[in-house]
């Protein structure tokens, strides 16, 4: 069977493009009692940026708390305000900030029109009813999150997304500009994201010409920003990040991701910097990609952490284990179908604790 997979109708690209927001909610508004949900990273709390979103009177502004990954009770209760808010539902939800708003603004545009928890939806092609129009834009470039039909959420039981067709945005704004004030760490996090995404999908058993074609360009664009010391650096990672999550819309990440999920369930890391800490073990799976990793890292300057799992109890370190070994499409597509073979538990025990 041939994925037949949504991608997102509108974008708009390029530098100072997010000016052109107004207009793209205007015709979306349906009457001058309707509103509209601006979900808005915190980091911009205190800047002047609140000045240049296009916020009418009625419209409600909520500023999302990322400092950790997005969790199944906070979409809940997110969800339950803006009910409140005017008790009717809104024109639109518009995300604001990294992968971490952008997931945050799917799950709770999903959530507006499906009933229950968030958690129920954890899995494939669970929701039911379209969601409300909701609109994405990056402000750190990387995830993919722009792209792809997945919410990723962290819930009691698991860390997996509401992947389904109504979770894809009806509208991306890729503004570069938007990214320029991130930390330079952080910048370096995301951007691996996005670097190990094409890895994983060019050396993966998955990979079909579709893949390919956007994996090697985002992997190009990420060479230049990450090795060249590009002039465009800013305009290449925002359209790397895209086409790497179009890259593996038709393929599948590998088994650095299936580790990084792991850590970040059972230690809270988040996930670029998990990516950056499992990858750096990773050479006998992805040689090339790991020198190459290693050579982006010495440049930037920027430091992994060691040593996190050093005083891991036997519990955490099992659920880490059972998390991984879990995303099954992760380990086919980069080990191939006789995978439960070459990654017993025990070698991914021995992996964890070298981190
Ligand atoms: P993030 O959204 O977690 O943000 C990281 C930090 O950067 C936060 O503290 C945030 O406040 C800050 N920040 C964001 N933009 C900033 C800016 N312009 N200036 C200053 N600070 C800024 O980071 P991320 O790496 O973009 O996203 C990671 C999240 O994305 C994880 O929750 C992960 O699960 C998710 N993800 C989703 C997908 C998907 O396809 N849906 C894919 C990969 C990752
Ligand atoms: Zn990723």
């Amino acid at each position: 069977m041939f994925r037949n997979f949504k991608v997102v109708p509108k974008i708009i690209f390029g530098k100072g493009s997010f000016d052109q927001l107004e207009d793209i909610l205007s015709e979306r508004r349906k009457d001058k009692k309707s509103f509209m949900v601006f979900l808005i990273d915190h980091a911009f709390e205190n800047t002047d940026f609140k000045n240049k979103v296009p916020l009418k009177t009625d419209d409600m502004l909520i500023w999302t708390d990322t400092s950790a990954e997005p969790k199944t009770y906070y979409i809940d209760q997110l969800v339950q305000d803006i009910k409140k808010y005017k008790d009717a539902l809104p024109d639109g939800i518009i995300g604001i900030g990294g992968g971490a708003t952008m997931d945050i603004a799917k799950a709770v545009s999903l959530m507006l029109t499906n009933s229950g928890s968030s958690e129920d939806y954890q899995g494939w092609d669970l929701i039911k009813n379209p969601a409300i129009y909701h609109v994405g834009i990056p402000t750190l470039s990387g995830t993919g999150a722009e792209a792809s039909r997945t919410a990723i959420l962290t819930g009691p039981q698991r860390k997996l997304g509401i992947n389904s067709d109504y979770t894809v945005f009806d509208q991306i704004v890729l503004d570069p500009n938007l990214t320029q004030g991130a930390p330079k760490d952080q910048r370096f996090y995301t951007g691996m994201d996005c670097y190990i995404h094409c890895v994983e999908a060019l050396t993966g058993t998955y990979l079909n010409a579709f893949s390919k074609g956007y994996g090697e360009k985002a992997l190009e664009l990420c060479q230049n920003v990450f090795l060249r010391d590009s002039k465009e650096a800013a305009d290449e990672l925002m359209i790397a990040s895209y086409f790497g999550g179009m890259s593996i819309a038709y393929s599948q990440v590998g088994v650095c991701h299936a580790l990084s999920y792991g850590l970040s369930f059972g230690l809270g890391v988040k996930h670029g910097i998990g990516n950056c800490i499992a990858f750096d073990y990773l050479e006998k799976f992805y040689p090339q990609g790991v020198a190459e990793f290693r050579k982006m890292q010495e440049i930037a300057k920027v430091e992994i952490p060691r040593g996190i799992t050093k005083d891991i109890d036997n519990n955490t370190l099992d659920k880490m284990i059972t998390v991984a070994l879990g995303l099954e499409p992760l380990w086919e597509n980069a080990l191939g179908k006789d995978w439960k073979k070459k990654m017993p538990k025990e070698r991914i025990k021995e992996l964890y604790l070298k981190m």
